[in-house]
């Protein structure tokens, strides 16, 4: 294998960049990324970055040097717009095309619209650098209500920043309990009392009927949110935490199956063994079916494995995802690890959740299949670490 094209420059790619030369690739690397950023950390964007408390420089998931020493072509600012995996080249927008022996696609994935809220002023999605920077734009020259539509993990992180930064929010969710699909409804409904413990109103249960807006033309910008019971709720800014969906329309026509995702086996090979996928674009074969995990630490081991596959040509290595995630909200630390969802039983170890410090294990005929933590980091990490060596995660 000679050159490998790397088609998405963020966390994933960087980390495919990272395996490829760790595990001996000497051959040419040539990187695609349509944002115009080096790789940089996006958890921080509902979080510090968006709060103004870290400045875009420390977003940067690699320094010049590290970057440097990569030994990698970078073309940022342009978008890979086909594949042919036969031929093995990527077709870019600058008009370039790129043959490559093998090729990692890690294009992640972009927000989820509200329908009908494209171009109007004061609504917002969080998935990318200038998403949190157009917010954070918006935060500091308006001063009414906040309303955060979708109570899910980025969601409830940017309710929690517009709340430090003073502004008044309420977060609208759908289901009658956020987090529930992830954490079931009783622990969901703990993680959600933290809006009502900082006075941020939750409404769930509750769909978004539409949305209000006065002026014309660009001048047109968001007024409030009407909801399905009949609700008013006035905001100069709305923020759309309703999800991602995956970056897969540039591999149209290429052969490769698509479905919520790059399909690929249990070691991230697609059905052309010289194309592998990672990070949250990849919808990989898990021990229960397709999976596709939406989160940082699984976007950061998943190429080692992606990629000892990619050189060998075939699958020598099954993904066995670690399975944890983080978030910060109301300066209270939530982590999970394992599989909570599958869980029949879940018990509370250590601690309240009164006190809002707890562990919870989630288990499942008996056998302990995940944890969930709220601001207790040191049990997390053992009955995460008992976790992994009972094979769980
Ligand atoms: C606001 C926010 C907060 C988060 N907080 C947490 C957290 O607290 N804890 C946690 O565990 N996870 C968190 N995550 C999730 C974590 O950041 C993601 O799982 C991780 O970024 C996935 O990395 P990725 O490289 O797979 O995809 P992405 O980060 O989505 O990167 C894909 C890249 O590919 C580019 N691309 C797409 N299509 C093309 C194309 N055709 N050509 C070229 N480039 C293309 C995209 O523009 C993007 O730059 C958060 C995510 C967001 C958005």
């Amino acid at each position: 294998m000679r050159t490998v094209a790397v088609v998405g420059a963020s966390l994933a790619g960087l980390r495919a960049v990272e395996e490829l030369r760790a595990q001996g690739f000497d051959g040419r690397i040539a990187v695609i990324g349509d944002e115009p950023y080096q790789p940089y950390d996006r958890p921080p964007l509902s979080k510090a970055y968006l709060a103004g408390t870290c400045a875009p420089e420390s977003l940067r998931l690699a320094d010049q040097s590290d970057t440097d020493d990569l030994a990698a072509e970078w073309r940022l600012g342009v978008r890979a717009d086909s594949l042919d995996p036969l031929t093995r080249s990527v077709r870019l927008s600058s008009g370039e095309e790129i043959t490559a022996d093998g090729v990692v696609i890690a294009t992640g994935g972009r927000a989820r619209q509200l329908p009908g809220s494209e171009g109007l002023a004061g609504v917002h999605t969080v998935r990318t650098l200038d998403d949190a920077a157009a917010l954070r734009a918006d935060l500091e020259n308006s001063s009414a209500g906040v309303v955060v539509i979708g109570g899910g993990w980025i969601g409830s992180e940017v309710a929690s920043t517009c709340h430090a930064l003073g502004r008044p929010v309420t977060v609208v969710e759908a289901n009658p309990t956020p987090l529930a699909r992830v954490l079931g409804p009783a622990m969901g409904s703990v993680c959600a009392a933290l809006h009502t413990d900082h006075g941020v109103a939750l409404r769930t249960g509750v769909g978004v009927r539409s949305l209000t807006s006065a002026g014309l033309g660009p001048w047109k910008r968001v007024t409030g949110v009407d909801l399905a019971d009949g609700t008013h709720l006035p905001a100069d800014v709305v923020v759309v935490g309703i999800g991602m969906l995956p970056n897969t329309e540039w591999l149209t026509g290429s052969g490769i199956p698509v479905d919520n995702g790059v399909l690929c086996d249990a070691g991230c090979v697609t059905a052309f063994p010289s194309v592998v996928a990672v990070g949250d674009v990849a919808r990989y074969h898990g021990p229960d079916g397709p999976v596709r995990h939406e989160h940082w630490t699984n976007a950061s081991e998943q190429p080692a494995t992606a990629v000892r596959n990619l050189l060998a040509g075939t699958t020598i290595e099954e993904y066995r995802p670690s399975g944890y995630f983080w978030s910060d909200q109301y300066g209270t630390r939530l982590q999970v690890a394992g599989h909570p969802a599958d869980a029949d039983e879940v018990t509370i170890v250590d601690g309240s959740p009164n006190d809002r410090r707890f562990v919870a294990e989630y288990r499942r005929r008996g056998a302990a299949v995940g944890v969930l933590a709220m601001n207790n980091p040191k049990l997390f990490g053992r009955l995460r670490r008992q976790l992994r060596d009972r094979a769980v995660v």
